[in-house]
């Protein structure tokens, strides 16, 4: 996976930061602590070692959303930022959409599908509804099947559990 460096920041840019290192896993969390946190339908995240993170301007403010759970956020415009678990305090989480470049780092999988919404923008779940929209051929239920055999899809996706 990529080993370079990474750099981004938030939305007023008075946080900035750089990261290093092998992007080890990437993923959109559906969990509903993102959820409120980003006030976002799902986020996406890319992990990397936390000793290669840094901040290179501003300051992060935290928020412990659950046990040995630390949200990073700045302080004066609410981006989120990182994400650290004391179960796995070696690594930090980094909220893909805050990065310079971040088309780059698409994600692989899905985790807390369990939380997820029953709707998803962006995704091929809701080009079968606009279809159904438009194509009066197409009958309600047939749309509602092609629903759920995608959202069995994406459930399949669930790896790795920890995240909240
Ligand atoms: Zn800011
Ligand atoms: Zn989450």
């Amino acid at each position: 996976m990529s080993d370079r460096e990474f750099e981004g920041g938030c939305l007023c840019a008075s946080t900035r930061f750089r990261v290093s290192g092998t992007a080890m896993s990437r993923c959109y969390c559906h969990c509903k602590s993102c959820r409120l946190a980003f006030g976002a339908p799902f986020v996406a995240w890319v992990t990397f070692p936390a000793a290669k993170f840094r901040l290179i301007r501003g300051e992060l403010a935290q928020y412990q959303s659950s046990e040995g759970v630390l949200r990073g956020f700045c302080a004066s415009c609410g981006t989120g930022i990182t994400y650290s678990n004391q179960a796995r305090i070696e690594r930090i989480d980094v909220a893909v959409a805050t990065l310079d470049d971040p088309g780059s780092l698409q994600p692989e999988y899905h985790i807390w599908v369990s939380h997820k919404l029953p709707w998803r923008p962006t995704t091929p779940i809701c080009r079968v509804a606009d279809e159904r929209c438009r194509a009066s051929s197409l009958t309600r239920n047939t749309a509602f099947a092609s629903v759920r055999d995608l959202q069995a899809s994406a459930a399949q996706h669930a790896v790795e559990p920890g995240v909240d």
